[in-house]
């Protein structure tokens, strides 16, 4: 058992060596190959397991390996946009800016050296700063739900990386679209907060693609109801897994 069973290009593999991280944890063993296959999945799995690299590793090397920017490159090659930023292709949604900040400090340490820019953003800090910082382009957003919808709201964001896209022909739609990665990290746990309608918000507005055309990742700690119905609406034909 090691890192080495899936290959996800040298760069992100140099940085799990760098990182120390001998051995894959269970969650990480079944959930890479998973999301390397580009099935949606269901993950049950504690804080602490090692769930943020299990989505994190795979996510990351798809990103970097099918090329930072490439559904950008669509556009740009469709010629309409030749200087637009790049937006994010894979959001992360997340209930703490504790738990937002570690996913992004871990994000960091796998991108290094890969081209792939992450950026967080989280409530309770200057929204101005993080406007900026995403304008400086972003492949991989880490966001807790309130501030992302907050973002929405003042047009600032608007998951423009979605709205671009509407303008360009159809099977560059797709192609574009199917680039992109939704993970939602401790799913119970943003309903517990109370998250429910701004998770809904962002993910059934109408420029989100939709699921089949997005691959779509949950954890969750634990499996009641309600996170059945979020999986129900969410995901497509996922794959569950319980570790
Ligand atoms: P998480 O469950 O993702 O919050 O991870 C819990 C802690 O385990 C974090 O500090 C990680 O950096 C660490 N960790 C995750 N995966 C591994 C691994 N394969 N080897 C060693 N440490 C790990």
């Amino acid at each position: 058992e090691s890192f080495h069973d899936v290959d996800m290009g040298e760069i992100i593999m140099g940085n799990i060596t760098l990182s120390r991280y001998s051995r894959p944890t269970p969650v990480q063993k079944h959930a890479i190959p998973i999301i390397k296959s580009k099935r949606d999945l269901m993950a049950c799995a504690q804080t602490g397991s090692g769930k943020t690299a299990a989505f994190l590793l795979p996510v990351l090397s798809q990103i970097y390996t099918e090329g930072p920017g490439k559904a950008l490159q669509a556009v740009k090659e469709n010629g309409k946009y030749g200087r637009r930023k790049q937006y994010p292709i894979s959001l992360v949604l997340a209930p703490t800016r504790e738990l937002a900040l570690q996913i992004y400090d871990e994000a960091r340490k796998f991108a290094y050296r890969s081209r792939v820019r992450p950026c967080v953003v989280y409530g309770g800090a200057d929204i101005g700063q993080q406007i900026r910082d995403l304008e400086k382009g972003c492949h991989l957003l880490v966001a807790t739900p309130g501030r992302l919808v907050d973002m929405m709201e003042r047009g600032k964001i608007g998951l423009d990386c979605f709205f671009v896209f509407l303008t360009i022909s159809l099977s560059e739609l797709t192609r574009a679209m199917s680039l992109s990665y939704l993970v939602l990290d401790e799913a119970d746990r943003m309903l517990d907060m109370g998250f429910e309608p701004q998770i809904r918000r962002i993910v059934e507005q109408d420029t989100m693609p939709p699921k089949g055309l997005r691959q779509t990742m949950m954890f969750s700690a634990t499996f009641p109801k309600e996170i059945q119905i979020l999986a129900r609406d969410f995901l497509d034909e996922y794959i569950f897994l319980a570790v």
